[in-house]
């Protein structure tokens, strides 16, 4: 079975919380039966994804009535949503009526009662067509079998040491990989009582820790939140793990937990068509820019632009590649961009940098397309600069890409936040830290940087916020 719906251990927490409103698990699989009564037989269902209680109830009742699941975002403006409804089929809303839906509408009531009982879907039918963050291009349908939610959970609960005596606390959104398989199915499959906060802040974070929460999920910027809040830190020391990811975790903000509460997030790494599939166990000790280490029944290597193997030496960067029993099963109507990110030998090409060292733990380098820098015939991961641009002080975020160059090919371009930042200033500091090839040609000071709901940076937009 996909969800556990055995009886729980912990009875001081209902199963369930989002915000103001939560449910025991027999009242969650009850008003979900009464959902999956109405859409058993349907092609696919959409979810409207706001962080509400219905949300939670629709996605479930899908999934028992074995009818894929679409979550569709709550912050989708009406031409993306209406690409998502017509590019997955989904034949039924699920959930509150937004501006450019015209299919029917399911109400989704997390009062209702229904006994129905449904026989469990096969594994290898999908159980979610979820669209990527659009980070790099369009949103992509990305199909996701029961059975990679089934072993990636499996495999996480592992490595975290995940039990049903643990409470977990996020606030991340329904409709991504992290907020939903992870931060959902995981607490249901698992059989731990969840908290969703609604939105990830560090008062809300608090409270939840003083209310019996053991483990938190956070993206970094949520980390860099709880440092700057006393109080959400004193609550969080009680914590039993915390868990950053979906990018990567500056070193300040990790040291800084480490030295306050004692307790620094472990890293997981992964995308929508691979689940999460790397990740530091909650035993090992911290390594501080590196994310962790293939999640059983996954493999990952690094290789070249032409296929070319590259040493797991801790130093050299490749692209990493996965294969295992958490991958997807292609995208949704795309056969050329399926057959293109599988190589020959059946390894799912992530698109994403990375380093990989003798005992199995990687280093995200960032993504191929605008993370890897290519100057004057290096090839240069921005992270590393980015890094360094971060310890300045005037330097509250930074994020480094590579503009077309006719000399360089690729002119290294930092765009920075921050309080009274003196271009000049930041050159000189960088160029006591970097060595020459790395160091940004240029410096712009901009009022902020376009970030996704997951508080990625969307690089592909930073030409347009130039002030
Ligand atoms: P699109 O594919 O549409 O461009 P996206 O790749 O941002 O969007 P997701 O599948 O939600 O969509 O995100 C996966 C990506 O997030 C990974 O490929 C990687 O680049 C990044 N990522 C995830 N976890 C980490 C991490 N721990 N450190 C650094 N980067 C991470
Ligand atoms: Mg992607």
């Amino acid at each position: 079975m996909l969800l556990d719906t055995g009886a729980v251990a912990r009875t001081d927490v209902p199963a369930v919380r989002v915000g103001d409103e939560a449910l025991d698990r027999e009242g969650l699989w009850s008003a979900a039966a009464a959902v999956a009564e109405r859409v058993a037989g349907a092609p696919a269902v959409a979810v409207h994804g706001d962080a509400h209680l219905s949300t939670i109830v629709a996605v479930v009742g899908g999934l028992m009535a074995g009818v894929p699941v679409v979550p569709v975002p709550a912050d989708s403006g009406v031409e993306e949503r209406r690409h998502i409804l017509r590019d997955s089929g989904a034949a039924l809303w699920l959930g509150r009526r937004q501006e450019g839906v015209d299919l029917p509408v399911v109400p989704v009531d997390p009062a209702a009662r229904s006994s129905a009982s449904m026989p469990e879907p096969a594994p290898e039918s999908t159980a979610l067509i979820m669209y990527t963050s659009g980070t790099t291009g369009p949103p992509k349908g990305v199909v996701i079998p029961r059975r990679a939610i089934a072993a990636d959970l499996d495999a996480l609960a592992d490595a975290w040491a995940w039990t049903r005596d643990d409470v977990l606390v996020h606030g991340l959104p329904m409709f991504h990989v992290h907020g939903l398989v992870l931060g959902v199915l995981g607490a249901l499959r698992v059989g731990s009582p969840l908290i969703h906060t609604v939105r990830p802040t560090p008062v809300a974070y608090a409270a939840a820790a003083r209310a019996g929460g053991t483990l938190f999920f956070g993206v970094p910027t949520v980390w860099s939140r709880v440092t700057a809040d006393p109080d959400s830190m004193r609550a969080l020391s009680g914590a039993r793990l915390l868990v950053s990811g979906s990018a990567p975790l500056p070193d300040t903000v990790a040291h800084h937990l480490s030295a306050s509460i004692g307790l620094s997030p472990v890293e997981r790494y992964g995308m929508t068509e691979t689940l999460i599939t790397l990740a530091a166990r909650a035993d090992a000790p911290r390594r501080t820019g590196w994310v962790g280490t293939a999640l059983n029944g996954v493999e990952s290597r690094l290789r070249g632009e032409h296929g070319e193997e590259i040493p797991a030496d801790g130093e050299s960067t490749g692209e990493l590649q996965i294969r295992g029993a958490t991958v997807f099963d292609g995208y949704l109507g795309l056969p050329e961009a399926t057959a293109a990110g599988w190589t020959d030998d059946g390894w799912f090409r992530t698109g994403d940098a990375a380093v990989l060292d003798a005992d199995g733990w990687h280093r995200i380098v960032g993504r191929m397309s605008t993370d890897l820098i290519k100057s004057g015939g290096y090839r240069i991961g921005a992270g590393e600069i980015e890094a360094v641009l971060r310890d300045h002080p005037a330097v509250r975020e930074a994020a480094v890409v590579g503009e077309a160059d006719d000399d360089l090919g690729q002119r290294i371009v930092a765009y920075l936040v921050g309080e009274g930042i003196e271009a000049q200033d930041v050159i000189d500091f960088v160029a006591g830290r970097l060595s020459a090839h790395k160091r940004p040609r240029e410096v712009r000071v901009v009022d902020s940087l376009p970030r996704n709901a997951m508080g990625k940076i969307q690089k592909k937009l930073l030409g347009d916020v130039r002030r």
